[in-house]
């Protein structure tokens, strides 16, 4: 049910979410970003925040009964697959309208050598072999390389939790990287093999390119698929058009 308020829910953890935001905010929208509260000291948009988890399809098909909003924009992450089924559920229970908003993934250069696997398992198993691997996948799911005896290189915002592979070399960074610092970091760690979620963007992509350069292989993990009947948009421009257009369709039903 469209509330009236002139209210949007944005669920957030990314730099499209936070653009997003900066431009609804600008526009005069009133904004509630949501952050999962993973990253300890997070970029935070303009306007409202909130921090944490709904409760699963139950607790947020609550939180909009009680926070009602005209519009709910779901601008996680790629991989971030249970916040993205709970929103297209609980919106749909709550009578919501939903947009997913989702950079496109990344696409192959000549002089790429690209291995798709559809799992972080997948990608322990297709670096089997390798001596040196540098692990961009995010400090969650690391789990699944604790096996390997290769030597890895794991790079994250926040320190990763146990388990890990036994040789682990720990880099605490947040993006973006610029190409002469992926080319420096690949070699100075001797990369043999990257490992990589399908995250697309510009943010995270420098590593892509320095791989290429130095004619290293890239794992990469295909993206999880998108629920159905949810409309889909790659661009935060796109995403505004959504927006305001319903916005507008929830003032003159007003
Ligand atoms: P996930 O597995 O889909 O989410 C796990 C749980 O975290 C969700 O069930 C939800 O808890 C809570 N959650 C996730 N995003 C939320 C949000 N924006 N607002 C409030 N609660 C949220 O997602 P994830 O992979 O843990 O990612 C968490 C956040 O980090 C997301 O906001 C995502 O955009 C960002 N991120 C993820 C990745 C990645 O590779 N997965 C990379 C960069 C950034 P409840 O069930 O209790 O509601």
């Amino acid at each position: 049910m469209v509330s009236g308020t002139g209210r949007v829910l944005v669920l957030g953890g990314t730099g499209e979410a936070r653009r997003l935001a900066t431009a609804l905010v600008a526009d005069g929208v009133d904004v509630l970003s949501s952050l999962a509260g993973r990253v300890a000291d997070p970029v935070l948009p303009p306007g409202e925040v909130r921090i944490g988890g709904f409760g699963g399809i139950e607790g947020l098909t609550a939180w909009l009964a009680e926070n009602p909003v005209d519009a709910v924009v779901d601008a996680t992450h790629p991989f971030a697959t249970t916040m993205t089924a709970s929103a297209a559920a609980a919106a749909d229970l709550a009578g919501v309208p939903l947009l997913r908003l989702q950079r496109p993934g990344w696409t192959a250069q000549p002089g790429d050598d690209w291995r798709w696997v559809d799992s972080l398992e997948g990608a322990a198993a297709a670096v089997a072999g390798f001596d040196r691997v540098f692990l961009t996948t995010g400090r969650q799911g690391l789990a699944a390389f604790a096996g390997l005896t290769a030597h890895c290189l794991v790079r994250s915002v926040d320190p990763p939790e146990p388990p890990l592979p036994a040789r682990t070399t720990v880099v605490l960074e947040r993006g973006p990287f610029s190409l002469d610092d992926e080319l420096a970091l690949l070699r100075e760690h001797a990369v043999e093999v990257v490992v990589t979620k399908d995250s697309g963007g510009s943010m995270t992509a420098a590593k892509l390119t320095a791989a290429r350069e130095l004619g290293l292989p890239v794992v990469l993990v295909r993206r999880p698929p998108l629920p159905e009947g949810v409309p889909v948009v790659a661009t935060v421009d796109e995403a505004l058009t959504w927006v305001r257009a319903g916005l507008d369709r929830a003032s003159s039903v007003d």
